[in-house]
């Protein structure tokens, strides 16, 4: 229970937006699960594809078996995304509109976090998040032999540019990556993006 506390007062320190944890606090495995932008709009929403409909049920799994701490993302966009934003400019899907259905956790993903402890989420404005690496970095005891692993959407933008991000905040870290539990734009860029991780010695599973 004192980690719990410590989390949740981290939390505070961050400001990030929600913090939901489990009915159960058990002892924390040495290894962090970040799950990226897991949002209704990805996965059968204003970007969604059968890719990312597929991957949903192994990342439930992957929650539901996690033994550690997990941390989500949440693309999160204004209603003026499409004028105010360069990526509205460039990508003019309106998309994870803060409060709508859309932006929000998929139901069985949600579901499978409930009964997790430590599960904390930050929304981030763009594709990669300022707030994660400072959340994973606050975890009680963390260290350089925690073990981030990363999945979700979509492999190409928000999955690895976190990983990336979190490979220079945290370069003596085991970072990894579940591609079974990952969908890009397309199975190319998906693969292209794997190939990246790779390149910066990031394990693809
Ligand atoms: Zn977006």
């Amino acid at each position: 229970m004192k980690k719990l506390v410590l989390l949740l007062a981290m939390v505070s320190v961050f400001g990030l937006v929600s913090c939901k944890q489990g009915a159960s606090v058990g002892t924390a495995a040495p290894k962090v699960l970040v799950l990226v932008d897991m949002q209704n709009d990805f996965i059968d929403g204003a970007l969604g594809s059968e890719a990312a409909q597929a991957i949903v049920p192994a990342v439930v799994e992957k929650v539901k078996g996690w033994d550690g701490y997990i941390v989500a993302t949440r693309d999160t966009h204004n209603p003026d995304y499409l004028d105010a934003t360069l990526e509205g400019k460039l990508l003019p899907v309106a998309h994870c509109i803060k409060g709508g259905e859309g932006w929000e956790i998929c139901p069985s993903v949600t579901a499978a976090l409930e009964g997790k402890a430590y599960a904390g989420v930050v929304d981030k404005p763009t594709f990669g998040s300022l707030e994660l690496p400072q959340l994973i970095a606050s975890i009680p005891g963390f260290d350089e032999s925690f073990v981030i692993e990363l999945v979700g959407l979509d492999t190409d933008i928000c999955v690895v540019s976190n990983a990336l991000s979190l490979r220079m905040h945290f370069p003596n870290n085991p970072i990894e990556v579940d591609p079974a539990c990952c969908a890009g734009t397309c199975p190319e860029r998906h693969a292209a993006a794997l190939e990246t991780m790779k390149s910066c010695q990031i394990t693809v599973k």
